[in-house]
């Protein structure tokens, strides 16, 4: 077998993004199953009607202060309290309380058991008639304002001319000091550098001026969102210590010929009249697209708008103090006059965080949260790869809301971890009844896991569970990615070999314990992954015998645009027809490999299924640990 080479990932942005979305992709294994009635539907819905399991209000008074008491919903809505009693099974309805209209027994009630440290819950559910009618008042007021605003827009336009309307409804926002600093800007450190002659320009431009040198007026930051683009720009404003302007491009499109332009003007108007300042424009790709082009042909208010953002960057002498930062996506869309010399002729890069970049945003936004010692931002860092520097921001928040739900003082590695699953999955449902169903879900979880924990070359299992999640994920096997190569995005043949085999390790355990019949649609999402993987390696990566060229350039980079829209496969389609059969091989011989790792494992698949069933979760650590029981763990070679 010829030896195959592995991406080059580290030379160029682009395939280190597909490399590490590859990786990202590949961080879990999720089944999708349809979201079951049961997991969705609030528990009390057992105990309705059911008069045996009926207690009064002043019983229920009585088992509180007996201490008897395990759990109590409120339902408002309905007027009920549904009361779990210590010793009950867990799978008995629960006892129901019908509760007094007067709300001085309910809040009673809550004190009580407050005071009591009962486990309780306020149920929070909408009635969709009071929804339906509230939403109907409130289109009627709609209605009602905007013919209004209607009136007095036409009065006011035939008393102070036309002009003014762009201003009197200016949607720009100024902020005198944004309180930003670069210290609260991490992981894009190249474009931080970059961006540090704009500080010094704005605090002494005397120094620039005096020898010639010419500053840009414009500067375009480009990438993809929540990489920190209006925080990099509010950053250069505060470290400057001046003022900030910003608007978004797709507040400037609007319904009426002339407004778009007008706000431009007045923007620049009062930038010039505040200046040394920075003009922040997010979305520029909503205005600045090629003109003339594009689906539903010219637009003109756009082109109106466009040129008189033209004309205004033209109108300011380059060390007039006003530096104009755009942000984009697709700076491919962008109109070649915008990126002239003069123009935005500027642009920075802000790419995704890499681990480094991963593990300094995380400090900069643990700062202000109390966090507890056990906690290993470096194990974060680790963990979420593809992550944008919003979503990490976001990650820590969610953490910090779980720690105070669960009335804790600091966010511990287990809000954390459920904060991450809870973002990169869903949230969590109730877990299913012990089921027909619930066994082969545990079967095709335990099938990835066990496959991957006799791989060499997998990354260690995280955990596997069987609690559903919303979107219909009915359970999933998540894993650490190795430490010595987090983010470098070189990965190896065998690896992905490896990877394959354990996507596929969910329907071989399927197939092997209920039968080709009873084999589910829960492995879409695999088979799905399955084929990327395999494809990428022929078509991208050189590893088939199909030559070592790349056929096609990475998909991941879609959001770059056009270009990539326009994109045509580069080969012929005898060549297609040889790429399907290779990745019909390469998948069939992975599964071959899952069964047969499964069959022969047969008794230790069961235990593993059964603990699950029990457990519903199990840690990495305790999976390995029963597994080494039965077999040797391969040992990784690092
Ligand atoms: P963009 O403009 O690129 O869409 P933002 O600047 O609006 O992204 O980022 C949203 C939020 O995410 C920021 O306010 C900040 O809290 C957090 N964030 C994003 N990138 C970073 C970063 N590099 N360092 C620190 N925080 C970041
Ligand atoms: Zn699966």
């Amino acid at each position: 077998m010829n030896k195959p080479t592995p991406p080059s990932s580290h030379k160029s942005a682009l395939s280190r993004r597909a490399a590490r979305t590859l990786a990202t992709g590949w961080f879990v294994l999720q089944t999708l199953i349809a979201a079951p009635m049961v997991a969705t539907q609030p528990v009390l819905a057992q105990a309705e009607g059911d008069e045996e399991t009926k207690i009064t209000y002043g019983q229920l008074l009585e088992k509180l202060d007996q201490g008897d008491v395990q759990r109590v919903e409120l339902d408002n809505l309905r007027g009920v309290a549904n009361v779990r009693i210590k010793g009950d099974d867990d799978n008995a309805p629960l006892h129901q309380v019908t509760l007094f209209a007067n709300d001085v027994y309910n809040q009673r009630l809550l004190q009580k058991l407050r005071s009591s440290d009962v486990e309780y819950e306020v149920l929070e559910r909408s009635d969709n008639s009071a929804l339906t009618g509230l939403a109907v008042n409130a289109l009627l007021a709609l209605i009602v304002v905007f013919a209004l605003l209607m009136i007095l827009r036409r009065s006011a336009n035939s008393a102070s001319g036309a002009m003014n309307f762009g201003r009197s409804r200016a949607r720009f926002q100024m902020e005198a000091k944004t309180g930003v600093m670069f210290d609260d800007v991490a992981g894009i450190e190249e474009a931080k550098e970059e961006l540090q002659e704009v500080v010094i320009f704005l605090k002494n431009p005397e120094k620039f001026t005096a020898i010639g040198a010419r500053i840009p007026k414009g500067v375009l930051l480009v990438g993809q969102p929540g990489t920190g683009k209006t925080l990099l720009a509010k950053a250069i404003a505060g470290e400057a210590g001046v003022p900030f302007f910003s608007i978004s491009g797709s507040e400037f499109v609007e319904m009426f010929v002339g407004v778009g332009a007008s706000r431009v003007r007045d923007l620049f108007k009062k930038a010039k009249e505040n200046s040394p300042c920075i003009v922040f424009i997010d979305e520029i790709d909503a205005v600045g697209r090629q003109r003339g082009a594009g689906i539903g042909g010219g637009n003109d208010e756009r082109e109106q708008t466009l040129n008189q953002l033209l004309t205004e960057m033209d109108g300011f002498e380059g060390n007039s103090g006003i530096i104009v930062i755009a942000a984009t996506n697709r700076p491919d869309v962008l109109d070649a006059a915008l990126l002239r010399p003069g123009r935005f002729d500027r642009q920075i890069t802000v790419d995704l965080p890499g681990y480094k970049g991963r593990l300094g945003i995380l400090d900069v936004h643990a700062r202000d949260k109390k966090i507890a010692d056990d906690v290993n931002l470096d194990a974060i860092a680790r963990r979420t790869p593809g992550f944008s520097g919003a979503q990490l921001a976001n990650l820590l928040n969610e953490a910090a809301i779980l720690t105070a739900r669960r009335r804790k003082d600091a966010v511990t590695m287990a809000e954390i971890d459920d904060a991450i699953d809870r973002l990169t999955i869903g949230l969590t449902l109730t877990p299913l009844l012990d089921s027909k169903k619930k066994r082969l879900i545990a079967y095709h979880e335990v099938g990835h896991a066990l496959v991957s924990t006799m791989l060499k070359h997998s990354d260690p299992l995280a955990k596997v569970t069987i609690i559903p999640r919303s979107g219909g994920v009915g359970g999933f096997a998540s894993y650490l990615p190795k430490e010595d190569r987090v983010d470098d995005g070189l990965i190896s043949y065998a690896e992905l070999i490896d990877r394959i085999t354990m996507a596929l390790g969910g329907r071989a355990a399927e197939e092997i314990v209920f039968g080709s019949d009873e084999v589910t649609q829960g492995a879409a999402n695999d088979i799905q992954q399955v084929t990327n993987i395999a494809r990428q390696m022929i078509t991208r990566f050189g590893m088939s015998e199909l030559g070592s060229f790349a056929m096609e350039s990475p998909s991941s980079a879609v959001f770059l645009g056009r270009s990539d829209l326009m994109q045509r496969s580069e080969y012929s389609e005898e060549m297609a027809a040889k790429i399907d059969q290779r990745v019909r091989e390469i998948a069939m011989t992975a599964y071959i490999k899952a069964r047969s790792i499964l069959k022969t494992n047969r008794s230790l698949l069961d235990r593993l299924v059964d603990r699950l069933v029990e457990k519903e979760t199990i840690d990495g650590e305790e999976f390995r640990g029963i597994v080494s029981e039965y077999v040797d763990l391969p040992t990784p070679n690092q």
